[in-house]
């Protein structure tokens, strides 16, 4: 946590606070504005969700990954990066959360008549507030209830920093969830802390090796060396094991050395709309 330096002007009222970082003070200024109109972008339709494809070794495809745009009106283009976090302070997360999740279900019922049959999973990344929330489960399982698919095509995407909060509320939900058909993967995998013990303990189906090990696989040998380890990992714990943000055939053939199978980035294409993502589909249900 940032230590935030404050002072009161001399002079000024008893509660008026300053920065001394300009830069800190547009930052939170910022914020401000962003919170604010965060709060009507759902009613006045600014989100969208586009689509990753994860692509296995052979070459076909396995599934997608959910990932949100925001295109503010009054803003412009805001990336998740900046606003979920936000979206997660002020508890709206739990509302785009779940429009999410009802645009994923929708997206994979309108695919479904394409012929993507019932392996291909659609990823959606969950924050811890929605997690914890009391009605999680129930919420989740009534969303998917709404449309035809299988619950076996939808996959959760938790974080380590996530999990952690609360072990064995989250496991107890991921149980029950995983009864209803629903899959888990860890997300952004070896930048937090978890240990061994945490892993082995919840029911999780796949590891995502964070991009940050990808980024610099063919020159820092460290990096090689955790992606390995985690795809090691993963086999010896039965686990799946995805890579993201893989941009070049050699990260690739590196990371199918190691003996990871699943992967998703740019080599093979950024997130794209629904419509695009579509037309990725058919393309490569023709070349099976
Ligand atoms: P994430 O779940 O780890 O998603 C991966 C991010 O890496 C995405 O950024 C994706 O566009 C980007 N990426 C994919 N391939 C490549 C590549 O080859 N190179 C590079 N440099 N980047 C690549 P994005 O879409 O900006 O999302 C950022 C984060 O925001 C996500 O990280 C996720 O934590 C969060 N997020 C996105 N959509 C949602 C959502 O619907 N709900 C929640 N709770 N969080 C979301
Ligand atoms: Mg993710
Ligand atoms: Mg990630
Ligand atoms: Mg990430």
């Amino acid at each position: 946590q940032a230590d935030l330096a404050m002072y009161k002007a001399k002079g000024s009222g008893r509660n008026t606070l300053h920065f001394f970082d300009p830069q800190m003070q547009k930052d939170l200024q910022r914020r401000v504005t962003v919170e604010k109109v965060l709060s009507n972008s759902l009613n006045n339709h600014e989100f969208s969700v586009y689509f990753q494809p994860q692509i296995k070794v052979d070459n076909s495809i396995e599934g997608a990954e959910a990932l949100i745009r925001w295109k503010s009106q009054a803003l412009g283009d805001i990336s998740p990066g900046e606003f979920i976090p936000i979206a997660e302070e002020s508890g709206m997360i739990i509302e785009i959360g779940k429009w999410v999740l009802h645009e994923a279900c929708s997206a994979l019922e309108e695919w479904s008549s394409l012929g993507i049959g019932n392996d291909f999973k659609l990823a959606v990344n969950i924050s811890a507030n929605q997690l914890f929330s009391e009605e999680f489960v129930t919420d989740v399982q009534s969303i998917i209830s709404q449309y035809s698919i299988n619950p076996r095509q939808i996959k959760l995407e938790l974080t380590e920093s996530l999990l952690v909060k609360n072990i064995s509320e989250a496991k107890s939900k991921m149980n029950q969830l995983k009864e209803f058909g629903i899959s888990f993967s860890l997300d952004d995998f070896g930048t937090g802390y978890s240990s061994l013990a945490y892993l082995q303990r919840l029911p999780l189906d796949q590891l995502k090796i964070d991009q940050s090990f990808v980024r610099d696989l063919l020159d820092d040998k460290n990096d090689a060396e955790i992606a390995k380890t985690v795809v090691a990992l993963a086999n010896s714990l039965g686990l799946a094991v995805i890579a993201e943000g893989v941009e070049s055939e050699m990260q690739r053939d590196r990371l199918v050395e190691f003996g990871c199978h699943s992967f998703q980035g740019f080599l093979y294409s950024p997130a794209i709309d629904r419509e695009k993502f579509k037309h990725f589909l058919l393309d490569s249900l023709k070349k099976k």
